[in-house]
């Protein structure tokens, strides 16, 4: 056992079975032993790769985005560039490259981060040593706002109650023989009259409300990127990976990421109970696709060879196509009251 597998032990001992936002907030954000608190998992040599990792061509479509967004705000002199969880700022640095053709909309921009991770905030701040940090986005300053999240939802933890044949029980970490196990404990929820298994995204939505207010308080645009559903829909879905491989998520609490699929129908009514607008959400592949990706990828391939070229034009086809990135992630653009939302939404 680890560090933090023998605290949660004992704290299972003490207090009984622990659900599991407890023990993914635990996992994640332990001060001395939390995933994020002592590493930067990202890349090759971490634990998993994400979109902006994979080609600097998906943060510079979203900086075109961000372009547009900047105009339908009215083009303001002063506005917020928030991102939420930008792990190496890598997706920032992009979009600020893209940024720097429309020098209006550079000049207009202050970069703020959400960001936990005092590593992560260390390989941030060298791209991007202007930007201002902050633990939550409560404290994001009240300016006009474009907000960005590339699988930070994923990573807030959520709970999971199961309901088989008319009995409920909620998913807890309890101990067998010594070891953490997921088991059940009976719990009262109101479930669905469907057997399944039900994921409470509580913190999530939380999120999202706390969102929507700075936006609608400040104005501004969100658009959150993620790996999820449309619909609302029973599941497990909750995963730890480790090497880029799918591991037990009681096997090395905290030294493997833990995350869920995103139910962008429950995150949706969460910034629509706020007072924002959903201008709308479409896969990776669509939205990658209506921004240029076929066109871009050429033209910064005609200045590339050999195996660069391919690796290029494959590290697109893995953003976009059905069968990889392309699906399973969905692009969602919330606005606050009268903005139209910039393209592909407002063409929908
Ligand atoms: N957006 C980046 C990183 C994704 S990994 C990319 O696409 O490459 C998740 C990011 O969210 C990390 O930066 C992590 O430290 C941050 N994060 C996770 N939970 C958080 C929380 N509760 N508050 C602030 N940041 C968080």
């Amino acid at each position: 056992m680890n560090p933090l597998a023998k605290i949660i032990a004992e704290d299972i001992e003490t207090n009984g079975p622990m659900p599991l936002d407890r023990y993914m907030t635990l996992c994640l954000a332990h001060p001395q032993h939390g995933y994020y608190m002592t590493r930067d998992p990202l890349g090759a040599s971490g634990d998993f790769t994400t979109a902006p990792e994979i080609s600097q061509i998906f943060g510079e479509l979203i900086g075109i985005w961000v372009v547009r967004a900047w105009q339908a705000l009215g083009e303001p002199r002063h506005f917020a560039l928030a991102e939420l969880g930008p792990g190496r700022g890598t997706l920032m640095t992009d979009m600020l490259r893209v940024l720097s053709k429309s020098p209006k909309c550079q000049k207009a921009a202050e970069v703020h981060f959400v960001e936990m991770s005092p590593v992560l905030r260390e390989a941030q701040r060298e791209r991007v040593p202007d930007a201002t940090w902050h633990g939550s986005v409560a404290s994001l300053p009240p300016l006009p706002s474009i907000v960005i999240a590339n699988e930070f939802f994923d990573a807030l933890p959520i709970r999971q109650f199961e309901r088989h044949d008319g009995k409920i029980s909620e998913l807890c970490i309890g101990l067998e023989n010594g070891m953490l196990k997921r088991g059940r404990v009976p719990a009262f929820a109101n479930l669905s009259h469907h057997d399944g298994i039900y994921e409470d995204a509580t913190i999530r939505s939380g999120v999202a409300t706390a969102l929507a207010h700075h936006l609608t308080t400040s104005n501004g645009l969100g658009l959150i990127i993620d790996y999820g559903h449309f619909r609302s829909a029973p599941g497990d879905t909750l995963q730890a990976m480790k090497n880029h491989s799918h591991v037990d998520i009681c096997e090395s609490p905290g030294e493997c990421d833990l995350t869920s699929h995103v139910d962008f129908q429950s995150l949706g009514e969460a910034f629509t109970q706020g007072g924002m607008t959903i201008a709308g959400t479409v896969t990776q592949g669509r939205f990658l696709n209506a921004m240029g990706l076929e066109p871009r990828t050429e033209k910064l391939s005609q200045s590339l060879f050999g195996t660069a070229k391919n690796n290029l034009i494959s590290a697109s086809e893995r953003l976009a196509h059905p069968t990889e990135m392309g699906d399973l992630f969905k692009v969602m653009a919330v606005t606050s009251a009268g903005l139209s939302p910039p393209y592909p939404f407002g063409a929908q």
